[in-house]
């Protein structure tokens, strides 16, 4: 924009006069009014003033309607549509004053009457001509700023007014339009919305436009009709372009609703987690003790095998997609706790003893003398991963056998970094597939067997390893077999959790329970399936039952009791109240007991309560049976245990 001049400063004007006496005429008026500076430039045809303007800026132009290449109306069209900011004050002859009129509507700001003005009236002219350009600058400039444009329309004759703004807010992004037409859309717009206005109901709403080339973009319409003096309607306007903040608002929306969603899902998770685990419990448990007991032979021995190891499968997928979908909420925690490498290790051993054993395959597990064994991590997590990985080796291995191995890769004061190794002799992976197997729900295809699964494994163990800081990587040949590499680090600093003394001394299937466990648990399955799964194992054991935490505490007041299963949602007194009663119990021998959190929750890991309640760790429903023995091995008093 032009940079306007200062009242004190010299007010340049370019009088557009093809009469010599009128010209003069003005340069006198002007001496006389004591307009200030101002310093004219003349010229005589438009043609003339075009090239002027195009060299110099003026504060004003005086413009007459009758000139060699122009006359009437036509002149402020021509000046207007070069220089459409330009101040311009017309001269029309005393018979040509209706083109004043149309000259201001084009877009002059004034017109003087030749022979009707004197020198006052001229200086007037010029300085509100002068003042109403710097105002409609300023305003454009706000208007600009704020993306607000404003329109009027004028029902009698049709006329529709539309501001730079509107036209330039509402320009498709499209060089075969014309720049002052309204678009297609907004024509439409502004008809609907007028006719409501000359109802006489003032009108406040926003509203979407698509704009070739911008997309959609919202508007906020505001208008209302007014009369002139003469008693006209007039509708008026204003028409702001309010897209950033509607987009803002629909980002917070979407980025709520999606928020909203994670939230449900991750509780839709969760208690169908629940929901399910319970029932798998009775499944895999009862059918478990079925099998540890005489009563079932033959045939049927088989197809209760077969429950169980049906059941085992769906635990594993739910299990697998809880992992997956706490790994994308991000909701995967990892603890910091002490816990024995090599007892760790060996409950992998039992617990896939059974698989290698089933496959014929043979079996070896070897680490490193110098890997110590107590290490400070997520112990669970570790066992996830070797599991994933070693259940895959055995998998997919008909013959041969399958290996762990750990070495020591790195060692300082605080912390350690060892390498784990999976090798089988199976099938091996083609080159093809081997980065692609990592990623989520991706399997290989064979031609002549399926596998079951769920393509989720590898995916979450990667995740695992990764989140740790750790690395995964494979090798692997068609035919010859497959080698899984994870680094991971850990730190080698002793702590104990709860003041508990961990009996890594003992390996988790030596020694027999021979004391008392208290199990605190309101369903009727799962209180069958503790007792039946722990009085199979161990003959001598003493089971109290009791169900709910109240009736728990009554019990360990009265009884002698070395450990405590406690389920964590119960009526009249939960697990988590009842535990911290238990902590904070005036007898020593009641405080200091064991306590273990049983749960179906699958995110229990996460649950910060199992810690500041003082539980001395979880076993999860259903429970693997040699889960439950080892970590009822590892936390109770040794007294309690026949070795
Ligand atoms: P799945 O649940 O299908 O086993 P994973 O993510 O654990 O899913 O494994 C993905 C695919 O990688 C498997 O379907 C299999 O084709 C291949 N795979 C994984 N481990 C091995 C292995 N040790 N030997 C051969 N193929 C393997």
């Amino acid at each position: 924009m032009n940079a306007m001049p200062a009242r004190e400063q010299e007010t340049h004007i370019l009088l557009v006069e093809d009469d010599p006496a009128d010209a003069r005429l003005i340069e006198i008026y002007l001496e006389e009014s004591g307009f200030g500076d101002w310093a004219i430039d003349r010229v005589q045809s438009i043609h003339e003033a075009l090239d002027q303007l195009a060299e110099q800026d003026y504060a004003i132009v005086l413009l007459d309607l009758t000139l060699p290449d122009g006359t009437g109306p036509e002149n402020i069209r021509r000046i207007k549509a070069e220089f459409p900011d330009q101040n311009v004050v017309v001269l029309t002859g005393f018979d040509e004053r209706v083109f004043g009129l149309e000259a201001v509507q084009l877009g002059a700001q004034d017109f003087l009457v030749k022979g009707d003005y004197d020198e006052n009236s001229l200086a007037k002219t010029l300085r509100f001509s002068i003042e109403r350009q710097n105002f409609i600058r300023r305003l454009e400039e706000t208007q600009k700023i704020a993306r607000i444009g404003s329109w009027e329309f004028h029902p009698d004759s049709g006329r529709l007014i539309l501001s730079d703004q509107v036209l330039y807010l509402t320009k498709p992004d499209d060089n075969e339009v014309k720049d002052d037409v309204p678009s297609a859309e907004l024509n439409q717009l502004l008809r609907r919305i007028h006719k409501i206005a000359l109802s006489g109901r003032e009108i406040n709403l926003d509203t979407r436009i698509k704009i070739s080339g911008h997309g959609e973009r919202y508007f906020h319409v505001q208008c209302r009709m007014t009369r002139t003096s003469t008693n006209q309607e007039i509708v008026q306007g204003i028409l702001q372009d309010v897209t950033d903040r509607y987009q803002t608002e629909e980002m917070r929306k979407a980025r709520d609703l999606a928020r909203k969603s994670t939230e449900i899902r991750e509780q839709f998770i969760a208690s169908i987690s629940h929901e399910m685990r319970t029932p798998m419990n009775a499944i895999m448990g009862l059918s478990n003790v079925i099998l540890t007991g005489d009563g079932v032979q033959g045939e049927q021995k088989q197809m209760v095998q077969a429950i169980r190891d049906a059941s085992d499968i769906l635990l594993g997928i739910v299990n697998d997609i809880l992992d997956f979908s706490a790994i994308q909420a991000g909701k995967i925690q990892f603890r910091e706790e002490p816990f024995s490498l090599r007892s760790v290790c060996r409950n992998l051993e039992q617990i896939l003893g059974t698989k290698v054993k089933d496959k014929d395959l043979g079996w070896k597990m070897h680490i490193e003398d110098q890997v110590p064994d107590q290490l400070i991590g997520d112990k669970l997590r570790m066992s996830q991963i070797l599991f994933n990985l070693l259940g895959n080796a055995i998998k997919f291995t008909e013959k041969g056998q399958v290996g762990l191995y750990i070495e020591l890769k790195d060692r300082n004061a605080e912390k350690v970094e060892l390498r784990f190794r999976i090798e089988d002799t199976g099938i091996g992976i083609p080159e093809e597939s081997q980065q692609s197997i990592f990623e989520d729900f991706n399997r290989v295809k064979y031609q002549h067997k399926t596998y079951e699964g769920t393509g989720l494994g590898l995916a979450i163990t990667r995740q695992l390893v990764e989140l740790q800081q750790g690395q995964i990587w494979l090798e692997s040949h068609v035919g010859v077999g497959t080698t899984f590499y994870v680094d991971l680090g850990f730190a080698v600093e002793p702590k104990l959790t709860n003041g508990h003394v961990v009996n890594d001394v003992l390996k988790s299937s030596e020694g027999a329970f021979r004391g008392t466990i208290l199990v605190v648990e309101d369903h009727k399955m799962n209180q069958l399936v503790a007792r039946k799964t722990l009085e199979r194992q161990w003959p001598e054991v003493q089971i109290l039952m009791a169900e709910n935490g109240q009736i728990g505490l009554d019990m360990l007041e009265r009884h002698h009791v070395d450990l405590v299963l406690m389920d964590l949602q119960m009526p009249v007194m939960d697990g988590y109240q009842a535990t911290s009663l238990i902590r904070r119990h005036h007898q020593a021998r009641i405080r200091q007991l064991p306590v273990l959190a049983m749960t179906a929750n699958a995110y229990v890991s996460q649950d910060p309560q199992l810690h500041e309640k003082g539980f001395t760790d979880f076993v999860l429903k259903p429970f693997e049976p040699e889960h439950l023995f080892a970590r009822i091995l590892q936390y109770a008093p040794l007294k309690a245990i026949r070795l």
